[in-house]
């Protein structure tokens, strides 16, 4: 399993031999790594002012492969664990090889020489076997938009006996391309067009490809189907790092405009004579097991998240808040539209994921506010089910989407802090309405999403809130959200409860 990496330059300034120093790897030694499948090997055949070319070599280990870590192919002993093309194909080993050998290239850092990663290359890539499911159409649509010159030609099984094409291709990418972005390409686009990543999908792939992907995965056009593959086709996964693309999209949008754009605030477009809601261009796309191949649901999670959104703060704005509590409040949506309204003059989001608080912050950017405005606003890491006495004093709450994520037997104690302890005069709580599910082509029991302990029908949610509005002397009532089904209901379902003696708090 081998690639090499080219550069030439015609300029004196810039010797091609700068890529030694991009890949923390010196042209003049032959080095070697010893990593759990086998061991790597970087050399530089050729080394000049002009040209450098730098050699990563995989030698697999296939015995260590079935003995070592990782994940056990299958049970008992199987001739294909022995005998197979892993030694000799670039795949996901290879790419967790160039994530290792090449960690500080891959991150874009260069302490020697800090203005080089920035700097375009002119590279070549050449991977001389790369399996590729879906053949060569495939591999192009991952390359071509990424602004690779794609030359890609087929290995053929046996050149003298004609047998045909194997499913190999050898590849050979050029372009102007930053160092860091080329293998950060290669670390995600290997294993995806192999599609048979050899070691266990752990939730913190999502993380490893967010960061991998960063600058050029969430406007690629397949982003769909590299997810998808990158993450073995596992749901929950899946449409993790999904909502985090639309996330990171939203950001990126409102980072040139200062402002979230139109079509993504306003209600989206009705698809005539279809249940499918679809927000310009962001709608995700929800494969069946094989992501393609299976029927494909569009499901409407963006703009029923911005319906959502829209509604939650027009109710809060209707009853004349001017400080907010958001509670469980995620990466910080509500909170960024919150803020950008002069009167709220104190926001708290408070979250139990130091995750989501970090994304909040960098959403808000709250290093970068102006004084007076970061003034007006705090993040919080606290879980909601033990009584915090921070909460106290805010005109309102918000729990939007968030009571389905914790167990049913911690609802009573969030019940106690929020409405026993905080006290609000106003409290909303939107939760999905499990009947709506059908329309979105689940079965009988299925959930929106494998985080949600439950999903309740209309009346269980209205028995709960109005049980806890009397226990803690609220009044409750209840709104829609989203395009009502005259049966199922709206997809999603909000309680807005009042303080029936508004207290003097603070
Ligand atoms: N309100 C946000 C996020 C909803 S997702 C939005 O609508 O976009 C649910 C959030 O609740 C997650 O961010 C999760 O970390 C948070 N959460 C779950 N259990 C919690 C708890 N016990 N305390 C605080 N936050 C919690």
């Amino acid at each position: 399993m081998f690639l090499t990496i080219t550069s030439t330059s015609e300029a004196a300034e810039s010797p091609a031999t700068d890529l030694g120093y991009l890949l923390h790897k010196h042209p003049d030694r032959a080095q070697k790594f010893g990593l759990p499948v086998g061991t790597a090997h970087v050399f530089y055949p050729r080394a000049d002012e002009t040209t450098c070319t730098a050699a990563l070599l995989l030698e697999v280990d296939p015995i260590a492969l079935v003995r070592g870590r990782g994940p056990k192919p299958a049970e008992g002993f199987s001739l294909a664990q022995y005998v197979n093309d892993r030694p000799y194909a670039a795949s996901s080993m290879l790419a967790v090889a160039l994530g290792k050998v090449f960690r500080t290239a891959v991150a874009g850092r260069c302490d020697a020489r800090p203005e080089l990663p920035s700097k375009p290359l002119n590279l070549q890539i050449h991977v001389p076997a790369l399996p590729c499911r879906g053949g060569a159409d495939v591999a192009r649509r991952m390359f071509a938009p990424l602004g690779w010159d794609v030359q890609l030609t087929p290995v053929p099984l046996d050149p003298e006996l004609g047998w045909g094409d194997s499913r190999y291709l050898d590849v050979r990418l050029t372009g102007q391309v930053r160092l860091h972005e080329a293998l950060s390409q290669l670390y995600v686009l290997l294993p995806v067009l192999d599609d048979a990543k050899h070691y266990w999908v752990s939730p913190d792939e999502v993380d490893k490809l967010i960061r991998a992907g960063e600058g050029w995965l969430a406007a690629h056009p397949e982003r769909t189907l590299i997810v998808e593959r990158y993450l073995r086709h596992r749901r929950r996964l899946v449409d993790d790092a999904s909502e985090r693309f639309a996330s990171l999209e939203d950001e990126a949008l409102a980072d040139e405009d200062g402002e979230l754009p139109e079509d993504v605030v306003e209600p989206t477009d009705e698809v005539p004579g279809s249940d499918i809601t679809v927000s310009a261009g962001v709608a995700v796309a929800v494969g069946g097991e094989e992501g393609l191949g299976g029927a494909v649901a569009l499901e409407p999670v963006v703009s029923l998240a911005v319906r959502r959104l829209g509604a939650v703060a027009e109710t809060l704005r209707a009853s004349g808040a001017q400080s907010v509590a958001d509670l469980g409040c995620g990466e910080g949506k509500l909170l960024k539209e919150l803020l950008a309204d002069p009167r709220y003059q104190r926001l708290l989001g408070v979250d139990v994921s130091h995750r989501s608080l970090t994304i909040a912050a960098r959403r808000l950017r709250l290093e970068q506010l102006p004084e007076r405005t970061a003034e007006r606003i705090e993040l919080r890491q606290s879980s909601l089910v033990y009584a915090d006495p921070e909460l106290t004093g805010f005109d309102a709450a918000v729990l939007m989407e968030v009571i389905e994520h914790l167990d049913l037997s911690r609802l009573p104690a969030l019940a106690a802090n929020v409405f026993g302890t905080a006290r609000p005069g106003q409290v909303l709580v939107t939760t999905p309405n499990v009947e709506y599910n059908a329309r979105y082509g689940l079965a009988e029991g299925e959930i929106r999403h494998a985080d949600h302990r439950f999903e309740w029908n209309r009346e269980q949610f209205q028995e709960w809130a109005t049980g806890v509005a009397t226990k803690y002397g609220y009044t409750v009532r209840f709104k829609a959200i989203g395009d009502e089904d005259p049966q199922a209901g709206p997809p999603t379902q909000m309680a807005v409860f009042a303080l029936e003696t508004p207290e003097v708090a603070r």
